[in-house]
């Protein structure tokens, strides 16, 4: 028999343990063991009630997502629940921990369910793509109302017990006293009768639905579910539960499962959702590497990405040193800290007393023998060379030995900075994004000599200070910024052919991120683009249209948002993109003078041209080994530059697309656009190899 679920017989009553470490999937041994040991139960005369509980700290996890690559997976879940729900014994869910996706299921189906109040059940099956397919849509509304089903259903967000009234028949205050209360319920049962009482049979409370629920929920949710093809099924399934009898809403989820399960959607965010995990897997250390401590960081640079690091560690309550040149400049970063501090105390994310707690982890310095004892510093200060040796020179003196030097350059070489230094093996370089403390991504960027040790401890502090840590190594721009570059030229490019910034800004929003390039420029400040070419305008001489009318722009203080003006305008104190007909005019007169001639470019056009590119760039990136694996780039992109999740990022994208198809379009745009399609449209050896096989970006392993 099955040891994924254990059974003691206590006086009259089987309790039924599920015992399958970590988070008691609920894998095929789970299944069958929960179905042998039910039987059992029943055959036995003694027995007068079955209690389904855990013998681990969670309930049960849900489903086993690893079993969705297929196989022999029978008996499937919902055989399972039939089994529960028909039993002629009565069975209570005694939940002593959360319960998702399939455990709630399980719980659901039984015919009483017993928790405490803090304990949090969900149906998290959306973020995953598809919906609760084993019943959960049709009974969660009948025992938690329809409008509460339908809201923990289509977001997935999990819900406390004390909150779930229809759901529980018995909720207990003091998680301790769980066991023995649950058996006196279970007792009371078997003295009423020992009913069984089956949640199929429970009316929906049409109450609970009035007329407009759904449209009204649906209205609400347009924003939020842009481009996902699993909340518009979960809607439609609780629908089914308001409007067809269970067994045939049974049916319709069961459709609807399968419509969600064979979406591109689906394949996409499960990509994602393995992607991430597998992001924290890297070959460059292992189990026997060791790490060092991180008590207490210092961080140089209280500007904007210098304060946003310093209250991720702040909120992970490690202490930080902030040091600045200037007192003045360290008050202000201090001081605008507080003021972001106090914000979230306003919206009641924080309590006053957490506020001070972290303003009490963050001191001030001037001098750098103040960082003598620090085990972290990370520089944030001006993306200079010469000002970065520097600051690393100074730290080199000054740090403890062990201390790890890290820089959050978005550009520079780690390894020029890391030879400013007589312990480069110390040297990393930890790329934040912007605002530091609200991006979950870090890329953590390896240099030729730095150590195992440091990689190790930097990729496990990410996860302390709630980031998503990468390992890429060092180029221009690393990862994200390298695969941006080719994203904003070809938009400047399209703008000079004759798209206008609405065009071609309403084509990559329709197509999933959260705004077009130019909008986004805007927000930037184009000042910042233009720095970044400045600093290498030997490497973009050969194209003499590379971005000239952000140029211009730029050259005039139009820099976007904080000047009012730049690819768009903006009415003052209104964060509204205005088209700007000056800016058309501009890219008609720079098209004239280099000779490009203007034309209607298609959206499908407008679309290639930008994310193929951007995916070229991705395969090169592979293949010069900067990223380990091609789902490390979908996670920077998902977790970095909002590429929307139901694509699974840019790899994922092309692999769902067919590499051929990019390959090909690639082939034709560096054919078709002359000079410059010949610059910059050359596909990637790796995406040629790759397409001309038949095979996928995920299929490539270093
Ligand atoms: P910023 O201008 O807002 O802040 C830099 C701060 O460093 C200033 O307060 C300045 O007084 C201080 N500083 C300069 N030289 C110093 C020195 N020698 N010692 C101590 N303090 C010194 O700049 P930022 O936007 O925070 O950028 C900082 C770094 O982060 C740059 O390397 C940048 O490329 C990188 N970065 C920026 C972003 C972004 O979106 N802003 C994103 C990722 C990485």
């Amino acid at each position: 028999m099955s040891q994924a679920v254990v059974a003691e017989v206590q006086g009259n009553v089987a309790v039924l343990y599920m015992q399958s470490p970590p988070v008691n999937a609920l894998s095929k041994s789970v299944r069958v063991g929960l179905i042998e040991n039910i039987n059992q139960a029943l055959d036995n005369a003694e027995v007068k009630a079955i209690v389904i509980s855990s013998k681990l700290a969670l309930f049960s996890g849900g489903a086993d997502i690893s079993e969705f690559s297929g196989g022999n997976l029978e008996p499937h879940l919902p055989t399972v629940l039939d089994v529960i729900e028909n039993a002629t014994k009565p069975v209570i869910a005694v939940l002593n921990g959360p319960a998702f996706g399939g455990g709630l299921e399980v719980a659901l189906s039984c015919h009483y369910r017993v928790t405490f109040a803090s304990n949090k059940v969900g149906l998290p099956e959306v973020n995953l793509g598809i919906l609760p397919g084993a019943g959960g849509t049709q009974r969660l509304p009948r025992l938690a109302g329809v409008a509460k089903a339908l809201d923990m259903i289509v977001s997935g967000r999990p819900e406390k017990a004390s909150k779930l009234a229809g759901v529980f028949d018995l909720v207990v205050e003091d998680p301790t006293n769980l066991l023995s209360e649950a058996m006196a319920f279970v007792q009371k049962v078997i003295a009423d009768g020992a009913q069984v009482r089956k949640t199929s049979d429970v009316a929906i409370d049409k109450s609970s639905a009035p007329d407009e629920l759904f449209a009204q929920y649906r209205q609400g949710l347009k924003k939020q579910a842009r481009g996902f093809f699993a909340p518009e099924r979960c809607i439609q399934a609780v629908e089914a539960s308001v409007s067809l009898p269970f067994e045939q809403g049974l049916v319709r989820e069961g459709e609807l499962f399968m419509e969600c399960m064979g979406s591109k959607e689906a394949r996409a965010q499960q990509h994602f959702f393995f992607a991430e995990r597998a992001a924290a897997h890297v070959s460059d250390y292992d189990k026997s590497t060791p790490t060092r401590d991180i008590k207490k960081v210092g961080i140089i640079g209280a500007g904007t990405m210098g304060g946003g690091i310093a209250m991720n560690f702040a909120n992970a309550g490690i202490p930080v040193i902030m040091l600045e040149l200037k007192q003045e400049a360290l008050d202000k970063g201090l001081a605008l800290i507080r003021k972001n501090y106090e914000n979230s105390a306003k919206k009641g994310k924080l309590t006053q007393q957490a506020v001070e707690e972290r303003m009490a982890l963050l001191q001030g310095s001037t001098e750098y023998a103040a960082l003598s004892d620090v085990d972290l510093v990370i520089e944030a200060v001006f993306e200079k060379m010469s000002v970065k040796k520097e600051v690393f020179g100074a730290l080199d003196k000054v740090c403890k030995k062990g201390a790890i030097l890290a820089s959050n350059t978005s550009t520079l070489d780690v390894n020029e900075i890391a030879a400013s230094t007589s312990r480069p093996e110390d040297v990393i370089g930890l790329h934040f994004f912007s605002p530091a403390n609200v991006m979950k991504l870090l890329e953590v960027v390896k240099a030729e000599k730095t150590s195992a040790d440091v990689i190790k401890t930097c990729m496990q502090m990410a996860k302390k200070i709630n980031k998503v840590a990468v390992l890429v190594g060092v180029c221009f721009g690393f990862v994200g910024n390298r695969m941006i570059e080719p994203y904003g030229r070809e938009a400047a490019r399209l703008m000079l052919e004759g798209a206008t910034p609405q065009q071609i800004d309403k084509v990559i929003y329709d197509f999933g991120l959260p705004m077009g390039p130019f909008t986004m420029g805007d927000m930037a400040g184009l000042d910042i683009g233009f720095y970044v070419r400045e600093s290498r305008r030997e490497f973009i001489a050969h194209d003499p249209s590379y971005c000239v009318v952000s140029d211009r722009l730029v050259k005039q203080g139009r820099v976007g948002l904080k000047s009012g003006r730049g690819a768009y305008m903006y009415e003052p104190g209104n964060r509204m993109p205005i088209p700007d007909p000056e800016v058309v005019e501009m890219a008609k007169e720079e098209a004239a003078r280099l000779g490009i001639a203007q034309r209607d470019i298609s959206d499908q056009e407008i679309l290639e041209r930008i994310i193929f590119p951007l995916i070229n760039e991705g395969a090169l990136i592979l293949e010069e080994g900067i990223a380990a694996k091609s789902s490390d780039i979908d996670v920077i992109y998902v977790y970095g530059y909002g590429f929307p999740v139901y694509r699974g990022g840019p790899m994922q994208y092309a692999d769902e697309i067919g590499l051929k198809k990019v390959y090909d379009a690639m082939c034709k745009y560096r054919d078709e656009l002359g000079e410059y399609g010949g610059h910059w449209f050359e596909p990637a050896p790796l995406l040629k190899q790759l397409a001309e096989q038949g095979k996928r970006f995920a299929d490539f392993k270093q």
